[in-house]
């Protein structure tokens, strides 16, 4: 049974969708089944992975909508091993759309439990937000994965997600374990990203990954090639540090 990572933090810009991309990519790579789900009405997973946005019908909003099943919304083997359901700003209306449906934090959870199966890995890429959407991935996921950029308010809002993370673990997800924090953008050459690090460190008593995610220029253009860090420079440090991430989420 596939197991679910929903990546979250409500800031905008920390690395949520390029760890959702490259991390779902490098688990691929490793042979591992992957399905990444983009429930970001922005759709940057959905484009950052070659698909058309604006020129898909079946979306993730569908499926919450329950207008669609999700097999029908899964894109197949868009690289080897990795699926993707797509999503675009249609996706903006569904708290106002779902307002009066009951149990509607556990829509995403009951659709994705129907394909768990088929996959190792269930990827989550949330909107910057903890809006109705990321409640329905936090409620979806076994655990919460959560990246941190390394500047100087990384540590801002991090005690309201972990609230949040705490609170949908007693009301809607007992099972919900905070994955990990993983740092976003480190550059080497400030002092600051090593300062954030160590803050961060002392500050937080949950898992951090080893793994440290440098600034690399070469992750902010692989999307507009419409391909993950894998594909569009194999031996970047970015692809490096993605390939290392995924083999620690493995060896949990
Ligand atoms: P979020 O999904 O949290 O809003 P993104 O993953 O979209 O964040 O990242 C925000 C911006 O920073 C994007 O333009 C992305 O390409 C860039 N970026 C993310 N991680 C890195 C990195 N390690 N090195 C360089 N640029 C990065
Ligand atoms: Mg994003």
């Amino acid at each position: 049974m596939g197991r679910i990572i929903a990546i979250a933090n409500q800031k905008g810009g920390v690395g949520k969708t390029t760890t959702a991309i490259n991390l779902s990519a490098c688990l691929a790579e490793k042979g591992q089944r992957v399905l990444v789900v983009d429930i970001d009405p922005q759709g940057n997973t959905t484009s950052g992975l070659g698909i058309a946005k604006d020129n898909v019908d079946n979306t993730i909003y569908e499926v919450m909508l329950q207008e669609i099943d999700i097999s029908d919304a899964i894109c197949k083997d868009i690289f080897e091993n990795l699926d993707i359901i797509p999503s675009n700003v249609n996706l903006a209306g569904a708290e106002i759309d779902l307002i009066d449906i009951e149990n509607r934090e556990y829509i995403l959870k009951n659709a994705i439990n129907t394909v768990r199966n088929n996959y190792d890995y269930v990827i989550l890429d949330c909107p910057p937000s903890l809006s109705m959407l990321t409640v329905n991935a936090m409620t979806a996921a076994d655990t919460v994965l959560v990246p941190i950029q390394c500047e100087y308010y990384a540590l801002e809002g991090l005690t309201q997600l972990i609230h949040t993370i705490n609170l949908v673990k007693k009301k809607l997800n007992p099972l919900l374990e905070l994955e990990g924090v993983v740092f976003t953008m480190y550059d080497s050459r400030t002092n600051l990203s090593l300062q954030v690090v160590e803050n961060v460190k002392d500050n937080l008593k949950q898992n951090i990954y080893k793994t440290i995610i440098p600034r690399n220029i070469r992750l902010a253009e692989a999307p507009s090639h419409g391909l993950p860090i894998n594909k569009y420079d194999t031996k970047s440090s970015g692809a490096e540090s993605y390939r290392m991430l995924a083999d620690e989420v493995m060896s949990r």
